[in-house]
């Protein structure tokens, strides 16, 4: 636990700070929003949509999640080393190879094959204690799944045979088109439930439902949902409404300030140019920190509360940004990358939209070389701050 930041070893000026307390408020805000009927899976995929596993794991389990959601067998791992009780499951597939290992440390597999469930069964009865799974259903999707057609489905009776596993939950994905094609996805997947649940099956849980749909589309929640992007306040909703904010902020401080002269080039091949003699603040934060590098001429940072705009190409660690509207601006002043929004900062919706993509990859994206920094604001209660080491 460290206080003051100066005398921490984060050595780096560049960081990513979280805000835990907005984690936790976003995830009771989610259960409350689906109430009783239905279980919140966390999403922390790509290492908590780049706000850091570890720290987010207990947080998010104790404000209300049921389950821990992750792409990658990896991902899982990572999460049962630390908190080997967390109900974890891979919504990915895991090649043969690995299941072994999924089910040495009791992960919750996807699987949509017949001989994947065989071989899980195999691995199961080795080890004395069945191996739980979720089936995923293709229902237009077209990524993963069994297909829903007749003889897929009725092959997934076959399972009912196998002893060693435990088939826990079944689960689809929408590809969000528009309210007629959810709709189709959606009876498509009902219908396979209700054969399979005809013929005997049991399923503790049934999903179809992300973060956008878990707030348009509350007829599709079942009783359980698959909260990503919403945990960390990243809103995609265009009907409904919760209440989350953005826990992430990302800064740095200016390292050093040139003065370049009327015509004088910047970074390079010179793309930009100075117009008049102008301030240059040099920023230690470039692409391989996960700032999308065609945000050249494009992106801003808020420095003392003013936009100052990236000029010049953005370098692999550093990046330059024109000081004319601050003056003032000193060698150590902070600079806000990515804010809330607030105090003239640049939210991630804004970045996004700059950068020709979704909010969801600008976060993924940031990349373990910034140290994250985790504050715990509570009303009345002294900020509590500490890091998270960056490997
Ligand atoms: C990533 C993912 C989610 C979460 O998506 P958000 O849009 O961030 O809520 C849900 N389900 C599956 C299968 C995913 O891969």
């Amino acid at each position: 636990m460290e206080n003051n930041q100066n005398t921490s070893p984060l050595l780096r000026d560049t960081v990513i700070k979280v805000d835990l307390s907005a984690i936790a408020e976003n995830i009771r805000n989610i259960c409350a929003l689906v109430g009783p009927s239905a279980e919140v899976a966390a999403v922390v995929k790509a290492n908590a949509y780049g706000h850091g596993i570890l720290p987010l794991a207990p947080v998010i389990m104790e404000n209300g999640a049921s389950l821990l959601a992750v792409a990658t067998l990896s991902e899982a791992l990572e999460i049962k080393t630390a908190y080997p009780d967390y109900p974890v499951l891979v919504m990915g597939l895991t090649s043969d190879a690995y299941l072994p290992q999924a089910a040495r440390y009791s992960v919750i597999q996807t699987i949509d094959t017949v001989e994947q469930a065989v071989l899980l069964n195999e691995i199961g009865e080795k080890l004395g204690r069945p191996v739980s799974v979720h089936l995923k259903i293709d229902t237009g999707f077209h990524r993963i799944g069994f297909p829903d057609d007749p003889d897929s489905i009725q092959k997934i009776l076959t399972l009912k045979d196998l002893p060693w596993l435990s088939v826990e939950g079944i689960f689809s994905h929408l590809a969000l088109l528009d309210d007629a094609s959810n709709k189709e996805q959606y009876e498509r997947f009902t219908r396979v439930i209700a054969y399979l649940e005809s013929n005997g099956f049991h399923f503790r849980y049934k999903h179809i439902a992300d973060s956008i749909a878990l707030v348009d589309y509350p007829e599709y929640r079942m009783n359980m949902v698959r909260a990503g992007a919403l945990i960390y306040g990243l809103k995609g909703f265009h009907k409904g409404f919760v209440s989350v904010r953005q826990a992430l902020r990302f800064e740095t401080r200016i390292s050093h300030i040139s003065l370049v002269r009327k015509g004088e080039g910047v970074s390079y091949d010179y793309t930009w140019r100075a117009g008049k003699d102008t301030l240059v603040g040099t920023l230690p934060f470039g692409y391989a920190d996960g700032y999308p590098r065609n945000l050249r001429d494009k992106g801003t940072v808020a420095i003392h509360g003013k936009r100052c705009p990236i000029v010049g190409v953005i370098c692999m660690d550093q990046c330059m940004v024109d000081l004319t509207n601050v003056p003032d601006a000193r060698i150590g002043d902070t600079a806000v990358i990515y804010g809330d929004g607030t105090g003239n900062t640049a939210d991630i919706q804004e970045i996004s939209e700059l950068a020709g993509t979704n909010k969801n990859e600008i976060v993924s994206r940031l990349s373990m070389r910034p140290p994250r920094i985790y504050t715990y604001e509570q009303p009345a209660q002294k900020a509590e701050e500490f890091h998270h080491g960056s490997i």
